[in-house]
């Protein structure tokens, strides 16, 4: 897709955020529902302009190869890739959470002998984080479900992200201590940064106004 101008974006929450900013800089899949679709390259309104469809953990590793110029990421994902060949030039300000500690309310002096069990699937951050208070823990690699690991057991804590709380309260649970906020960001390949660089800069100046216009969060 070398004379296109390819935008990786994951469906859901962030997909749904990031519609109305691609609108406000002139973008808009003729598909509307991606969700529904099975289609992972959709055509935009704007003939040398698609979408692509991925999960949100593989953004940056499309937009490093060069096999989408541009993506949109959380955060949560970018701190976890470990990869050196991506621009990341504007804060979209959607999908806003916290990546956070949370586990029983009378775990936060944890006393016990052994190290602390932490359940989670942001192992590269968990490691920063405790390496940074010093503290030796015990990293379970999870995929998903994170809540039930304190419930049965796995864990003493787990990291994960909240927004509302609800998910944690649900199951008993409490943040006990945030180690980032969290938004979605624009990420740009540096390679299409040199070779489109109108496009692409074109681009990230009208999603930085339509940023500045959205409604706040
Ligand atoms: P909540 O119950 O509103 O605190 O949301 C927590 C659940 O939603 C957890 O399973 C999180 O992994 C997920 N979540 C919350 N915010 C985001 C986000 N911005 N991007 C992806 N997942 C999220």
């Amino acid at each position: 897709m070398k004379n296109f101008l390819t935008i990786a974006v994951s469906k859901g929450r962030i997909y749904k955020d990031t519609l109305p900013l691609l609108a406000q800089a002139g973008i808009e899949p003729l598909d509307k529902d991606p969700e529904a679709s099975r289609k992972l390259i959709l055509d935009t309104n704007i003939p040398d302009v698609k979408l692509i469809i991925i999960r949100t953990s593989d953004v940056p590793t499309f937009v490093e190869y060069g096999a989408a110029d541009v993506g949109i990421a959380g955060k949560d994902v970018l701190m976890e890739y470990d990869g050196d060949g991506l621009y990341e030039p504007l804060d979209l300000n959607i999908a806003c959470c916290k990546l956070m500690v949370a586990g029983f309310p009378n775990k936060a002096g944890n006393e016990q002998k052994r190290r602390l069990r932490v359940a989670t699937k942001y192992v590269a951050s968990t490691q920063r984080y405790y390496a940074n208070l010093g503290q030796q823990v015990e990293i379970i690699k999870l995929y998903g479900s994170m809540e039930l690991a304190p419930i049965v057991g796995l864990a003493d804590v787990i990291v994960d992200l909240v927004d509302t709380g609800n998910t944690l309260k649900a199951n008993g649970l409490v943040p006990l201590e945030s180690i980032a906020a969290i938004s979605s960001r624009l990420i740009v390949n540096k390679a299409s940064m040199k070779i489109k660089h109108q496009r692409v800069q074109a681009l990230i100046d009208r999603l930085t106004k339509a940023v500045e216009q959205a409604p706040r969060s």
